[in-house]
This record gives structure tokens, sequence and C-alpha cells, in this order.
């Protein structure tokens, strides 16, 4: 049965929906990757995102089955020139989702800190997470954590992926205009603000 999450941002100057949503099909991560710990403390809000292992919780959907209000306060960040954008809501910096640097792919990873829910609530719609990149994380991780991405995980995403593209489901995407241009420029970190964050999100 396909459910629906509210989703926003603390403040509540974005407000939407993550629809059709599935248990059954959902990929639901705990990422202890440095970078996307990098993001959290970049916008200070690492307390609010990151657990005790420093680990992300999130889950990759459709961009076209997530439906947003109050899209102006969206902003991204690149941690680097070919790194994912990760946008956030730059009224109250609570981070939104990982996403492609371009709009012909169809992939968000909506933070389950952007989602306005109890965990009862996320459960049921995305099942229990699977913990990813165990070797990054800085404390203890969820039980059976993958120490990377493993191989048989990034093909069952990869086929998920190239599915929604199939199906259309990489537009309308929130992210990005008609023509394809990301509704606000990323803010590419110089290579100094980068290795400073890494180097505070591994001792974090
Ligand atoms: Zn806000
Ligand atoms: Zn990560």
């Amino acid at each position: 049965m396909a459910e629906t999450l509210p989703v926003g941002c603390a403040c509540g100057a974005i407000t939407g929906e993550a629809r059709e949503l599935s248990p059954r099909t959902a990929l639901h991560f705990v990422c202890y990757c440095v970078d996307c710990r990098c993001f959290a403390l970049h916008l200070g809000v690492g307390e609010r995102v990151l657990d005790e292992g420093g680990g992300t919780d999130l889950f990759p959907m459709a961009p076209a089955r997530l439906h947003l209000e109050g899209k102006a306060h969206l902003r991204a960040i690149q941690l680097s020139p070919k790194g994912p954008f990760r946008w956030y809501a730059a009224c109250c910096r609570t981070p939104v989702g990982n996403g492609m640097a371009s709009a012909d792919l169809p992939f968000i990873s909506v933070l389950r800190t952007f989602v306005r829910a109890d965990d009862a609530a996320v459960e049921a719609a995305l099942g229990p997470p699977r913990g990813l990149n165990g070797s990054g994380a800085t404390g203890p991780t969820l039980p059976g954590t993958e120490a990377g991405t493993g191989p048989g995980l990034l093909l069952k995403t990869a086929l998920r992926l190239a599915g929604m593209r199939v199906r259309g489901l990489h537009r309308p995407t929130p992210f990005f205009d008609v023509d394809g241009n990301p509704i606000a420029p990323p803010e590419l970190l110089s290579r100094e603000a980068r290795n400073a964050l890494r180097a505070r999100a591994r001792r974090s």
C-alpha cells in the first residue's frame, strides 16, 4: 500500500509531502559516511541530524513524488565540484536531501530530519533503515551495518533509478526548473573549507 509522509523544514516555511512510498520497495538507510556528516556540521545542525555513530537517516526517492511548497527557501551546497547537490532550507537550516547535479537523474535522498512524522509513521512507509558506510562511523552503528555501500545494493539502487527514469519519474523535480537548471545555484565550498569540515567530521 502506498504511503504519504508529510515533510517540511523546522520553521514551517517549506512544507510538502513525500508520496507513493511503500515499505516493500522503499530504500531506507543510515549513512555513516564522512560527507553526509559534513553536510549536517556545515549547517550547524549535527545534534538534530546525526545518531550516536555520526550517521544520517535518509531515503532515496523519485523527485517527481516529492511535492514542496515554499521552494524559494531552498539552497544547496556542494562539498566538491563533482559531489551531489545537498539541498537545505535556508530559513532554518533544516537539511532537505542529497540529489544529483543533473535534473535527468531521478534521485533525491531525503533526510529523516525533513520528515514531519514520528518514527512509527516513518517505519510504516519506509521499513527500518539499513546501515551503510559503517567504516566512516564515529560511534556505535545499527546492527548489520555494512562497512561500505555494497555492490549488490549499488546495483539494486541503480536498477531502481533506471526504472524510475523509464517511467518518467525524474520530472518534474522540485529542485530544477523546466530548462534543467537548479532553482538556486549551489554554493561550492572551497577546498580549504571542505578539508576543515572533513577533519571535524572525522573527529565528531
Ligand atoms: Zn525553515
Ligand atoms: Zn553518506
